[in-house]
């Protein structure tokens, strides 16, 4: 056992939320003591999520796109792919964004120790290192940001490569013929995009009527549209019953939801990619030694200051509960920070900070990219709020044709209610087209500043732009958009 630690926060796990929330509280003046299992800080977002996937993503755009050149006159060679070389570039992104964490830690004065964290007591952690020593660490204060990990059927062979979570398909070990998709979620279509371009074709099973949950049916159709070519088959209310590793592939049978036999017989497939959610890892720290209440689902429950129940440990990013998203974890991260610097510094305007935002953007970076935020017209429908929609089509949008890609649109939805009298604040926006998920950041800032479509019309954006959808959309919903045929009397 190694001498003890004392510190005034202990931050355990260094993803999103556990850098930020380390980071800010020594911004703040804190001497903090970060926790992190794996040799890099980062997390899940900058080792196995966000980043890497976002990596391969572009070079998959930049290649579809090239492949469509010809119709402009400018024909390309086809590709030639060396994997080894593409997960190289992959790494030195992951590599750099990790070092320059590291880096400032340091610059910070954070104490980063590698190992496994459990909690003793609720003052108390102990830290299991690589090198087998136990290192105890006292805090006055602690924020959990542990994170979580990819779901994984029981079914489904182990211990082979040819069956993956995205941190298996991260790794680009093989470029497949046939691939499985069991969910048809964000992660597995954005991993799904990636191979497909690669050149593999793509088979997607998922239990809900629909792909991509929670965005709008018509954003989703652009995305289906343009990427039916990619699917032999998707297969919606539909599981994924067993699976066994032969020498010629994976062999999966499939069961519709409803137990009646699938549409699609029984497939063999070169790689199977399981995107079917991810659990957070709250069982995973011995949390009730501290006291610390954590759901038999693994999440921990805490308040808009992020404190859990145990008054001085607090709780953020996925651990916490949905979505499960870096840029929520940050600001939870920030806000869990201040308050303890508030509470031990004695600043009363810092142990007032809460999470308090309006509303968390989602992006799929697809291609094209489907991003909403807040009210979803569907959401709308079915709680029975009264929106009216403006709209604006890329196929009038000049930038948009110029670019070769018109296929998308936005739209904003207003509060329609009779105390709106014509001109409700924005409630809700969604964007389906390329750099989408680039665009969203604006309709969330209207929202949180209670805009209505005059703030958002009136507001002057560049042209030519596909962020000019924006300000069109809100023109659209007052009737003064002169990029569109006249509004009908
Ligand atoms: C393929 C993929 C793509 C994604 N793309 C996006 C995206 O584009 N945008 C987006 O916003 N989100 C994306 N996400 C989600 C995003 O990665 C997570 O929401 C984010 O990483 C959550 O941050 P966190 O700090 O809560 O936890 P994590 O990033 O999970 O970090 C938790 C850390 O805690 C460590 N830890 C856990 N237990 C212990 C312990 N006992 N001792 C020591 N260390 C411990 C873990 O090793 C880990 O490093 C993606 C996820 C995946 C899998």
């Amino acid at each position: 056992m190694k001498d003890d630690l004392d510190c005034d926060v202990l931050v355990l796990g260094a993803g999103p939320g556990g850098y930020s929330a380390a980071f800010r509280a020594a911004d703040l003046g804190l001497k903090v003591v970060l926790v992190e299992r794996y040799p890099t800080l980062g997390g899940v977002c900058l080792n196995v999520g966000c980043i890497p996937s976002k990596a391969l993503l572009h070079v998959a755009a930049v290649m579809d796109e090239v492949s469509h050149f010809e119709a402009l006159g400018i024909t390309f060679a086809p590709p030639t792919i060396d994997l080894a070389r593409l997960k190289a570039h992959k790494d030195k992104v992951i590599d750099r964004l990790t070092g320059g964490l590291a880096a400032m830690a340091k610059m910070r004065q954070v104490t980063v120790l590698q190992g496994r964290g459990e909690f003793v007591d609720p003052n108390q952690l102990n830290v299991e290192r690589a090198d087998g020593q136990t290192q105890s660490v006292k805090f006055k204060r602690a924020i959990i940001a542990a994170g979580s990990e990819a779901v994984k059927l029981p079914f489904l062979p182990k211990d082979d490569p040819r069956v993956v979570t995205s941190t298996g398909a991260l790794e680009l070990r093989q470029a497949p013929k046939r691939m499985l998709i069991i969910g048809g979620g964000i992660i597995g279509l954005e991993m799904g995009t990636v191979y497909s371009t690669l050149g593999a074709r793509l088979d997607v099973v998922e239990m809900q009527d629909s792909l991509m949950q929670g965005a709008d049916r018509d954003l989703v159709k652009v995305w289906q549209k343009m990427n039916a070519p990619r699917f032999d088959h998707i297969l919606l209310k539909t599981k994924t019953v067993s699976a066994e590793a032969t020498p010629e592939g994976i062999k999966v049978k499939f069961e519709s939801a409803d137990g009646t036999p699938a549409a699609l017989p029984e497939q063999t497939y070169d790689l199977v990619l399981q995107a079917v959610g991810r659990v957070p890892n709250g069982k995973k720290i011995a949390a009730d030694r501290a006291g610390v209440a954590v759901s038999d689902r693994g999440f921990i429950n805490v308040d808009i200051q992020m404190r859990t129940n145990v008054p001085h440990i607090f709780a953020i990013g996925d651990v916490v509960g949905q979505p499960m998203l870096a840029h929520k974890a940050v600001h939870e991260a920030h806000v869990a920070a201040e308050v303890i610097a508030g509470e031990l510094l004695g600043d009363a305007q810092l142990s007032q900070s809460a999470f308090n935002a309006r509303v968390i953007p989602s992006v799929a970076y697809t291609d094209p990219e489907i991003a909403w935020v807040g009210l979803t017209e569907d959401d709308a429908k079915s709680r029975g709020i009264k929106v009216k929609k403006g709209l604006f089509p890329w196929s009038a949008s000049g930038r948009a044709i110029a670019n070769g890609r018109d296929e998308g649109f936005t739209k904003l939805l207003f509060d329609d209610s009779d105390e709106a009298h014509g001109h409700g604040r924005i409630l809700g926006g969604g964007i389906v087209g390329t750099h989408a998920g680039d665009m969203i950041g604006e309709v969330a800032l209207a929202i949180e500043m209670g805009a209505d479509a005059v703030d958002i019309g009136k507001t002057i954006h560049p042209h030519p732009t596909l962020g000019e959808s924006i300000g069109l959309a809100a023109e659209a919903f007052e009737g003064a958009c002169t990029d569109l045929p006249p509004a009908r009397k």
